[in-house]
């Protein structure tokens, strides 16, 4: 372990921060303007200088072609970009900013950060996240941790200290993403239930509402002039401005300044709420899918949290009280609360005070499955269909098992590729890898298969393949190349791994409980003999679904209900 400083990073698409653990608390640092956020913005010049930030920012509008945003949403892909002559990759212009955070935490604490715990959106993939971490790599940060913003934001608004089952849904509309997660506690763990959003909506197109509101009642003259990307950048910084000064007034001024001439109206919040009202509407779909995919109802939330600059808008405000009926919780700074949160996980890290009891897990952002072929009415067969095996949304770690026939006569071995994704044509899918086993040849369909897939948080997939008739095995562990971690760590990974195939049916608490339902069954007549069934039907559905919660929730109850018969009883 290294004894360097650890540090908490929001590396925001519009946006970071870095904050510390300090004296049991976290705490943000500010850059050398002063300021709590860092745009996410880089500038080059021919000369080779760089700015990073607010800087950078300011050159768009002299340089826009020199100067790039948002480059987080090409994390993962093999984009690059070219400013002035210098190719960059989105790890390159990621890491500068990581350097700049990590300059200002030295400036403010005369010590340098070595290592830090970066906070990604819940539906990055597995090689998003890698690329987020060579960028911390070459920004010479030892990579500790990456956690999901939602997960971070949910650790700043207090979740942890609210025990279990108290789900909050976390509204995270920030310069260009809308993100909505269900994060709640479960047994001590902090898990993120759902996550939903829409990728193309935030203040940016608010701002672009504001230009279309406000570019038709200005003297136009001198914009006419103007390069349309010049013109573009212009009018954007207005807009974001003005929209700003809209989230504390009733009316403001949009103004351009070009070449020392400056264009000028006014636009009231009445006039921006109604050219808003499109996107308002968006706002709307990814909560309702949020909840419908973690199976939580919206009276059981324990809080609505508000993360993201955008939301400071009182038009977002107002549809959020609208729609949940409720206010929703900013006790803790909406652009501050995803960095707040990512120096708790460090604190935790490095043994902070009192907080050794929460830790932290995931869910998987994509679904897990293998290739099928499935046949239609008319007897043909349609190969390459994806069967999901551990869905969209399941906790990280998890385990899941399921079973496959043969589909030809005579057949000598099934292949199963392996794939990440939604789509239910698996080409469409990320092919993993592939794993084949052989099977005695029997007339199709007479054969099963047993497929397990394990998966856990660092992306570490085991795939076990079975052949109950013959005991065969075969087995695969998917791991990327390019993760650097040693040998040692995957070999711990796969131990705790190990621990998690057991099926629920299968564990020892499970089988004495069903042992001794089964029993009080046989024991009664009449109706509490088919409450006794009604509730064993339950815990049995619920140990085949193989979720821990549902089972968690069918033990309890059938556990309670004996304990009642038996307190009951005569003797
Ligand atoms: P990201 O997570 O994408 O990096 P942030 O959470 O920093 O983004 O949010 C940036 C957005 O918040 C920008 O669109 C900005 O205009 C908006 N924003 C910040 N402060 C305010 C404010 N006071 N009123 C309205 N919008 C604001
Ligand atoms: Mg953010």
């Amino acid at each position: 372990m290294t004894a360097g400083m650890l540090v908490g990073i929001d590396l925001g698409t519009t946006n970071s921060a870095v904050a510390l653990w300090r004296d049991g608390a976290p705490e943000l640092v500010p850059n050398a303007l002063g300021r709590m956020l860092t745009p996410s913005a880089v500038s080059l010049s021919r000369d080779g200088q760089s700015w990073v930030g607010e800087a950078a920012l300011d050159r768009m509008a002299t340089h826009p072609a020199d100067t790039v945003t948002s480059f987080k949403r090409m994390m993962g892909t093999a984009s690059t970009v070219t400013l002035a002559g210098t190719t960059l990759t989105p790890e390159d212009l990621s890491a500068m900013v990581l350097r700049s955070l990590a300059d200002d935490v030295e400036a403010a604490t005369g010590e340098r950060p070595t290592a830090a715990v970066i906070t990604v959106p819940a539906y990055f993939n597995e090689r998003q996240r890698r690329a987020t971490r060579r960028a911390g790599e070459i920004a010479g940060l030892e990579v500790r941790r990456l956690i999901n913003e939602p997960t971070a934001a949910a650790l700043a608004f207090g979740l942890a200290d609210r025990g279990d089952r108290e789900p909050f849904l976390v509204f995270d509309l920030g310069g260009g993403t809308f993100d909505v997660s269900i994060v709640e506690m479960f047994e001590g763990i902090v898990e993120v239930r759902a996550s939903a959003g829409d990728n193309r909506l935030g203040g940016d197109d608010f701002d672009a509402v504001l230009v279309r509101l406000a570019e038709p009642l200005l003297d136009a003259g001198v914009l006419e002039g103007l390069p349309a990307d010049r013109r573009h950048a212009l009018l954007t910084l207005a807009a974001e401005r003005t929209r700003r000064a809209l989230t504390t007034a009733e009316e403001a001024e949009f103004t351009v300044v070009v070449d020392g001439e400056a264009l000028s109206t006014r636009v009231t919040a009445e006039a921006f709420e109604e050219a808003a009202a499109g996107l308002v509407k968006r706002l709307r779909d990814p909560v309702i899918r949020a909840l419908r995919d973690s199976h939580i109802d919206v009276k059981a939330l324990s809080d609505i949290v508000l993360v993201g600059g955008a939301t400071r808008m009182p038009v977002v405000r107002k549809a959020l009280t609208r729609m949940f009926g409720r206010f929703p919780n900013a006790t803790v700074h909406p652009d501050h609360a995803v960095a707040l949160g990512a120096a708790i996980q460090a604190g935790l890290l490095s043994g902070g005070g009192g907080l050794e009891e929460i830790r932290i897990t995931d869910v998987a952002p994509f679904a897990l499955g293998v290739n099928t072929s499935t046949r239609d009415a008319h007897g043909r067969f349609h190969d390459d269909i994806f069967a999901p095996i551990i869905e969209r949304n399941t906790p990280v770690p998890a385990s899941r098992m399921e079973r496959f026939f043969t589909l030809g006569d005579n057949q000598r071995q099934v292949t199963f590729a392996i794939y990440q994704g939604e789509a239910r044509d698996v080409k469409k899918n990320v092919k993993l890898g592939e794993l084949t086993v052989p099977v005695p040849p029997r007339p199709a369909g007479e054969v099963g298969v047993n497929v397990r897939f394990t998966y856990d948080t660092s992306g570490l997939l085991e795939v076990d393949v079975a052949v109950p008739e013959t005991g065969l095995t075969r087995n695969l562990v998917i791991v990327d190349e390019e993760d650097r971690r040693s040998k040692g760590d995957i070999a711990e990974s796969r131990k705790r791994l190990e621990k998690l195939k057991v099926h629920p049916r299968e564990e020892a608490g499970n089988v004495a409980l069903l042992a001794r339902a089964e029993r009080a069954f046989e024991g009664f007549t009449g109706h509490v003999r088919d409450v006794i069934g009604q509730a064993l039907t339950e815990f049995q559905g619920a140990l085949d679904s193989q979720e821990p919660r549902r089972i968690a929730d069918a033990r309890e109850g059938l556990a309670r209900l004996l304990d009642e018969i038996d307190a009951r009883s005569p003797l």
